[in-house]
């Protein structure tokens, strides 16, 4: 195969520390003539950081915690590699020019302005951070298609079902069925969750994750998030969006169409494979990473979340059906909640009724603009925060 003609994408990984970064540098890795990584940024982790940027030969490094800058300055004097640092250096960013992709992995909130900043700049986007769409996933949608920018999902779920609509633009959807693994708590009720601690919420069964996601995913909201961020992406109403719980998590999710018939996207769980899909869409590449097989995991299985015990997710199904700024206001309670129990200050239980608090505190507002978004996510942290008494 002759792909010497074909210029390389240059990817903008932002993100480039946690889970989905090192997966996505690791496909970069494996595919050197197809993709270099053009910006690498991370929060916290400057080692990890410089020695990304040693290895790839990026032309801009951004270390969010400005308190790191001179070291990772120091670490890549005499490579010309520009080194920025802060929360407003992420937008400068992905404002830059030199690259074709943005990789949006950072987690949280905080992807939400450097990807409105690479749609602004006409950069395809590959999404695996599905807050971005959660928060403002009107607008964020609204200014992709003015730009022409495409958002490529990266989240299993949604590449899954990208991909069972490749070919299929003519033909609407009757509903999408969104696979959830159930977590590590699947089976268990409330007289048992209460006592979980955090090192137990940590260990999902069948995806290593980051420390957030993780949690949301012992919860069922990370589900949530994802039935809101598959509305946007796919244009679905919140009754075309099902949740089945499939704990092998070897389908991926699929799409039913207005004739009955269903498509499935399948394999073992493994984001690379998903990230590489966005990166490369509409090519497949050729890869060595292990295939499923059929008589090895002989059942697939399917049941019915219980809302009941995670109400986690009966939270962000009503935060779905009334739409407006309470999808943001969910995920800010969210965020400040998971972070309290990461840091063990509140029982897992607490997290459901700190953001079902915040919900019914902050005033609707039923068509906000960007500015009002950011201002509901201000008002749902502080209101959150100041419940646990953080
Ligand atoms: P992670 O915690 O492992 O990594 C997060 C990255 O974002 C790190 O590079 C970190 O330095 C950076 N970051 C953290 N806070 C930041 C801030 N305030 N400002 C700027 N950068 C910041 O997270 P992850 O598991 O890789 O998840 C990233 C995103 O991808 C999340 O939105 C998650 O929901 C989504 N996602 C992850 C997976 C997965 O398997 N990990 C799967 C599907 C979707
Ligand atoms: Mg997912």
């Amino acid at each position: 195969m002759n792909t010497q003609a074909t210029p390389k994408k240059r990817i903008a990984l932002f993100g480039s520390t946690g889970s989905i970064g090192t997966q996505a540098l690791d496909v970069i890795r494996c595919n050197p003539d197809r993709f270099e990584a053009s910006i690498l940024t991370a929060q916290h982790n400057d080692e990890l950081l410089v020695q990304q940027a040693i290895e790839f030969n990026p032309h801009t490094v951004v270390i969010g915690d400005a308190n790191r800058y001179q070291k990772v300055k120091d670490a890549l004097a005499g490579k010309s590699i520009q080194v920025l640092a802060g929360e407003k250096a992420l937008e400068e960013a992905a404002s830059h020019d030199g690259y074709d992709m943005m990789l949006a992995a950072i987690v949280g909130y905080a992807g939400l302005r450097p990807t409105l900043c690479a749609i602004e700049n006409g950069k395809a986007i590959g999404l695996a951070n599905k807050e971005t769409l959660v928060v403002a996933g009107d607008i964020v949608m609204q200014k992709a298609f003015q730009k022409r920018v495409p958002i490529l999902p990266v989240d299993s779920e949604h590449s899954a079902i990208f991909q069972c609509l490749v070919g299929e633009t003519r033909n609407p959807i009757e509903k999408i069925i969104l696979t959830a693994s159930g977590g590590p708590f699947l089976g268990k009720k409330p007289n048992y969750l209460v006592n979980v601690k955090r090192e137990h919420a940590l260990q999902h069964p069948n995806w290593s994750m980051g420390a957030k996601i993780s949690i949301d995913s012992a919860t069922l909201m990370n589900k949530g998030l994802e039935m809101i961020e598959a509305k946007w992406l796919f244009n679905l109403r919140p009754e075309q969006i099902q949740v089945v719980v499939h704990p092998q998590s070897i389908i991926h999710s699929m799409v039913q169409f207005q004739d009955g018939s269903i498509k499935a996207q399948m394999g073992l769980p493994d984001m690379k494979l998903p990230i590489q899909y966005a990166m490369a869409f509409p090519q497949r590449i050729v890869n060595d990473f292990p295939r499923y097989d059929f008589k090895k995991v002989s059942t697939l299985s399917f049941e019915e979340p219980d809302l009941r015990t995670f109400r986690n997710l009966a939270l962000a199904i009503e935060a779905l059906q009334k739409g407006g700024n309470l999808p943001c206001v969910l995920n800010a309670a969210n965020e400040i909640a998971v972070f309290a129990f990461l840091r063990n200050r509140i029982n897992f239980l607490d997290i459901t009724n700190v953001i079902e608090k915040t919900m019914a505190n902050v005033a609707f507002i039923e068509q906000p603009t960007l500015q009002q978004y950011f201002d509901s996510d201000g008002e749902a942290r502080s209101f959150a925060a100041d419940l646990i008494q953080l």
